[in-house]
């Protein structure tokens, strides 16, 4: 658009960012969704493999004991190891070798990625 002074105005109006904002939306989830796909593929699971919990990086979320359909992982109290949280424990997760099956969704669920999948 040209104002009256003769300059181009390149402001950018609202549908036209939206526009934009959908379509970089979109470009990033392909993105992400790949590159999850990719990482999802690396994940080696199976009767010889069993899932383990990093207890570090565990914040006891229970995603994993939702996600398991084997009943393979339990949650148990630790002290707190933050002086500046006002909560006396803290949760993390363990899982349970025998019935685990090796199928890693628990690995894929995990927010903090603290599950990995080891050699039975
Ligand atoms: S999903 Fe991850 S962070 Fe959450 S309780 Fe399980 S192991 Fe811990
Ligand atoms: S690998 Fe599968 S069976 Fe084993 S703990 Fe994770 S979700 Fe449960």
């Amino acid at each position: 658009m040209q104002t009256a002074c003769g300059i181009m105005n390149y402001m950018t109006d609202i549908p036209d960012l939206l526009e934009r904002r959908a379509a970089e939306q979109s470009r990033i989830r392909i993105m992400l969704n790949s590159m999850k796909a990719e990482e999802e593929a690396k994940i080696i699971g199976g009767e010889d493999r069993v899932a383990w919990v990093k207890e570090e990086q565990c914040i006891g979320c229970d995603q994993c004991t939702i996600v398991c359909d084997d009943d393979a992982i339990e949650l148990y109290d630790t002290p707190m190891a933050s002086p500046i949280m006002d909560i006396e424990v803290n949760r993390k997760a363990r899982i349970l070798r025998d019935p685990c099956t090796g199928c890693k969704l628990c690995v894929l669920g995990c927010p903090t990625d603290a599950i990995i999948m080891i050699d039975r």
